[in-house]
């Protein structure tokens, strides 16, 4: 719908998935997964419900991995498919873009965020796991089939969260075959 759909696709692309760019509800139908990009939220909540969208990601039934604006689609105040609290812009206007090492949980080498007036997490629900951390503060969780990061994975050469998500959708295609 809007923003940064186009970095995504190329990473995907480059990892070996087939990418297709979804604009109407009747596009999700057999994909294995979706992305939804960084942008601006209200836009792309408007975009979405506007083309009918809302309800067929409410009934998409495969892994989705949402980063920034596309993680705030995803919580407790949009979509509700995610068990978590998020502020706009909350890390403030001085640092409204930053980069930063992120510590993964599982102690491998720290992944480069890059944050555009990301959103902040301020409450996960009890079936949320934190795979990366910002000072403290969650930035790459998963719940499920869901995995969002408050920053721009598409925006950097490492491909490990996208190389992730690809895992999930594996994991998830042999639960649900
Ligand atoms: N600030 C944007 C919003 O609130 C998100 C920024 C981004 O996706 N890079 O929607």
């Amino acid at each position: 719908m809007q923003g940064n759909f186009r970095e995504h696709a190329a990473m995907l692309r480059g990892l070996g998935a087939e990418v297709v760019e979804v604009r109407l509800p009747a596009q999700l139908a057999g994909l294995d997964g979706l992305v939804i990009p960084g942008g601006e939220s209200t836009a792309i909540m408007r975009l979405i419900r506007l083309y009918g969208l809302e309800e067929a990601i409410r009934a998409f039934e495969a892994p989705v991995f949402g980063t920034c604006a596309g993680m705030i689609l995803l919580d407790r105040e949009h979509l509700g498919l995610l068990d978590v609290d998020v502020e706009r812009n909350g890390y403030g206007r001085q640092l409204a873009s930053f980069e930063a090492d992120l510590d993964l949980a599982d102690g491998e080498e720290p992944l480069r965020g890059v944050f555009i007036r990301a959103p902040r997490v301020t409450e996960t629900g009890p079936g949320v796991e934190v795979l990366a951390t910002h000072e403290g503060v969650p930035v790459l969780l998963r719940e499920g089939r869901f995995l969002v990061a408050s920053f721009h994975p598409e925006l950097t050469a490492d491909t490990r969260v996208h190389e992730r998500f690809l895992e999930l959708i594996r994991e998830e295609s042999g639960v649900r075959a």
